[in-house]
This record gives C-alpha cells, sequence and structure tokens, in this order.
C-alpha cells in the first residue's frame, strides 16, 4: 500500500515504470501491483525528476517598474536600477513577491531553487526576507540562498563584513563578482578571499563571473586556481562566463582544462545574457553566450539558470526552466539529438549535481518530488514547453494543469490537435 502511484509514465531515459511513494520518499520504481491512497495516470506521458534553477535572484524578481524600468536594457544600469529598489523596498514585499514567485515555480515543477541574496545593505533586509521565505516554502520548494555581494566585496565599503553576517545567519553559499570590483587586481583578491571563507566553513561557492563582453575578464582562471589550492574541487561554480565568449581561443585551449582539473561547474544564463550582453557592439554582434559546448567537450559539468523574471534586468519569464533550456538550446546552437536532450538535463539533473542534491531524482530512497509532463520525451519537453500536468513535491500532489489541446473546426480533418510528435522517442 502506497501513498501515492503514478501509473504508467516514460521516464527521462525511455523506460516505462510506476513510481511508487510512502510519505515524502520514493519507495518503489518498476511495475507495481499494489494499492495506492491516490493514483495519477501517466501513460503516455513523460514523468520528470523536478526541474532545477541553479542561478535566480529571489530578492528581485517581480520588481519590474519599481521605481522605473531599465531604458538601456544594459547590466549596469540594470544594478544602478536595482540600488534605487533597494532604498525603497520593505522587507514584506521582498516575502511577498518571492512568495509569488514561488507560487509560479511550483507550478511549473521548479521545485530546486539557487538564489543569489545582495549583501550590500548594511540591514540585510533581503536576506532576512529570504531566510524567511526558505522556511516558508520548504514543505515543497528546497531554496538554497548565496550571499552575494552585488556592489563588490572591496568595491562597496561594507560589504564583506555583510558577507559574513549573512553567512553566520544561515545562508548556504558564497557567492561573488570580480569583474565588478574596482580592478582586475581586486577582483583576483576577492576570489581568493571569498574562497578561503568558503574553505574555512565547509560551504560551496558560486561566483558571478566574469559577466562582461571584455575578452580579458579573466577571473574564472583565479577561481579554477583557489578551488584547486583549497581542495574545494566539485563545491564550485562560475556563473555566466560570458567573456568566454570573447576570449582569444588559444587562451580558452588552456583554461577549459583547468577548470575541468579543478571540478569547476559552470552556470551560463541564455535568456539573461542573450539580452543584456553584446549591448555596446554595433554589427556584427556578439551573443555573449559563454561556450557552453566546448565545456561539455572537456566534462566541465554545465547548468543552465533563470537568473532573473520580472526585474532591473530582465522583464519577461515566468519560472518556466524548458523556456531556459529551449533558448540554451538555441544560442550554443546544441541541435543534434544527443545536445538536445542535454538541455533537458542541463535544467534538471546536471544542475542538481552542481547544487549537491543528494537525494534528488526518481530512484528508491529519493526525494518524492517529480513532474508529469504532456510530452512523450525530454526533447519534445523542449520543444513544446510541455505542459506540466501534475507536481508531487515531498509526495504530495501540489499542482495540476489541464492538457491544453486545441479544438479544430476544419473539414475532413480531427477536431482537436495536441501537437506532440513520435520524432525523437
Ligand atoms: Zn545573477
Amino acid at each position: 500500500m502506497f501513498d501515492l502511484i503514478v501509473k504508467g509514465g516514460t521516464l527521462p531515459d525511455g523506460t516505462v515504470a510506476d513510481i511508487g511513494i510512502t510519505g515524502d520518499r520514493i519507495a518503489e520504481v518498476g511495475k507495481i501491483e499494489a494499492e495506492a491512497g491516490r493514483v495519477i495516470d501517466a501513460s503516455g506521458d513523460l514523468v520528470s525528476p523536478p526541474f532545477v534553477d541553479p542561478h535566480f535572484h529571489l530578492d528581485a524578481t517581480q520588481s519590474y517598474g519599481i521605481p522605473r524600468i531599465n531604458a538601456s536594457g544594459t547590466l549596469l544600469e540594470g544594478i544602478g536600477l536595482w540600488g534605487e529598489l533597494k532604498g525603497v523596498m520593505t522587507q514584506d514585499e521582498v516575502v511577498e513577491r518571492a512568495l509569488t514567485y514561488c507560487d509560479w515555480a511550483a507550478s511549473m515543477g521548479l521545485l530546486h531553487i539557487r538564489s543569489h541574496v545582495d549583501t550590500c545593505d548594511d540591514r540585510l533586509l533581503g536576506v532576512e526576507a529570504l531566510l524567511d521565505v526558505r522556511e516558508k516554502v520548504k514543505d515543497y520548494i528546497d531554496l538554497q540562498l548565496v550571499a552575494f555581494p552585488q556592489d563588490g566585496f572591496y568595491r562597496d565599503p561594507t560589504a564583506r563584513e555583510n558577507t559574513i553576517r549573512a553567512l553566520d545567519m544561515g545562508v548556504d553559499v558564497v557567492g561573488g563578482i570580480p569583474h565588478f570590483e574596482r580592478t582586475m587586481a581586486d577582483g583576483a583578491a576577492s576570489v581568493r578571499e571569498l574562497c578561503e571563507i568558503a574553505a574555512e566553513r565547509g560551504l560551496m561557492v558560486d561566483m558571478h563571473c566574469d559577466e562582461t563582453d571584455d575578452p580579458m575578464s579573466r577571473h574564472i582562471e583565479a577561481l579554477a586556481y583557489e578551488t584547486q589550492r583549497l581542495g574545494l574541487q566539485g563545491r564550485v561554480a562560475g556563473s555566466h562566463l560570458t567573456s568566454m565568449h570573447s576570449m582569444d581561443s588559444y587562451y580558452v585551449s588552456k583554461l577549459l582544462p583547468l577548470m575541468a582539473e579543478a571540478e569547476v561547474a559552470a552556470i551560463p544564463n541564455p535568456l539573461i545574457n542573450i539580452m543584456l550582453q553584446g549591448r555596446h557592439d554595433t554589427f556584427p554582434k556578439r551573443r555573449g553566450l559563454t561556450r557552453v559546448r566546448e565545456m561539455l567537450a572537456m566534462g566541465i559539468r554545465v547548468g543552465f539558470g533563470q537568473d532573473c523574471v520580472l526585474d532591473p534586468w530582465y522583464s519577461l519569464g515566468t519560472g518556466d526552466m524548458l523556456d531556459v533550456a529551449f533558448m540554451g538550446l538555441h544560442v550554443a546552437q546544441m541541435s543534434s539529438p544527443d545536445e538536445m536532450r542535454k538541455c533537458f538535463d542541463m535544467v534538471t539533473t546536471d544542475s542538481a549535481a552542481i547544487m549537491g542534491l543528494g537525494d534528488y531524482g526518481l530512484k528508491v530512497g529519493a526525494q518524492a518530488s517529480l513532474v508529469v509532463l504532456d510530452a512523450g520525451n525530454p526533447i519534445e519537453a523542449v520543444r513544446l514547453r510541455a505542459t506540466r500536468l501534475h507536481v508531487v513535491a515531498k509526495g504530495k500532489l501540489i499542482s495540476s494543469t489541464p492538457r491544453s489541446d486545441a479544438s479544430l473546426n476544419l473539414p475532413g480533418r480531427d477536431d482537436t490537435v495536441r501537437r506532440r510528435h513520435s520524432a525523437h522517442s
């Protein structure tokens, strides 16, 4: 007797299996004949572990237009605008906006989020707010928080002290922004000190790193070096890494093996970087996404992040990680079947590995969280940005969306259309 059985779904690897759930754990995967308190029929549909977003800003989301919109569309105006917003926002507003986003995420089957939280504020209002939100959503979303000195660990006069305070308050991961420090030397020094802080405390590291079109921004080299020096292999990620797009290829041929050797992961954010990068270019205009296929070929772990939804940097978004995979697939030109399939992994299992989620996945003993998609396989899920028919979080059905078949009124044709296709099955 199970609490819940998800019956007959197709798993991402193509096998068809029932999933039996007891409490908040997966108890059995395979052919199940037993009874259950509740049965979800998933036959013909894809059953996946939940979506994972390894890079988000939950303290800024849903603030689009407050106090004004980003007129130039650049990263730097976004940072300035966020500075204005920080001065006027209240803790209750941040909590409310973040909870609204978590509702959207839950309905999209996005149940693991790594969110940066700005620590350049003497009140640490955003930190207090997101620690509160982490607790409020813990029954359905696992929120991992990164202490992020947005205005520069050294450049902002109290950022260093406030970042350490945020870690003392229970923020999970050490962040940074070396390319925004006053000089390259300060950037490298910030990487060094922040990695030392992480090593002392046994924490992971995730830095905004080289989010610029400047090919000379090479802080990822320092990040890989410090990771190796301090024995942090497998616990460090570099987010964005957009300067790599513009770097000299000879230099990159040295850099990627160093990253692979240090087991530093990469987190590109395709929606946001295709929007923000190359804004100073005329034509040809650079795409600005980091070298995703090249890193994968070197065995570097890569996970796609959402980064922003309705905030000073990005005016769209719904919390749909399939939008992220879809954009990443296009911008990185990952068009072969294996590469398209990999784009699905980069918003599920690969990002879960970057975040160190040990009990993630559709396996016995893992957390009983999954999503049933109106798609036959992972590639079709990306193509359709498929409807989340059911979302199960920690053993409980938390969201359902009706299948969105369209009706057709055409002579001699079927009267409904679903847009599913058997290719890639
Ligand atoms: Zn970010």
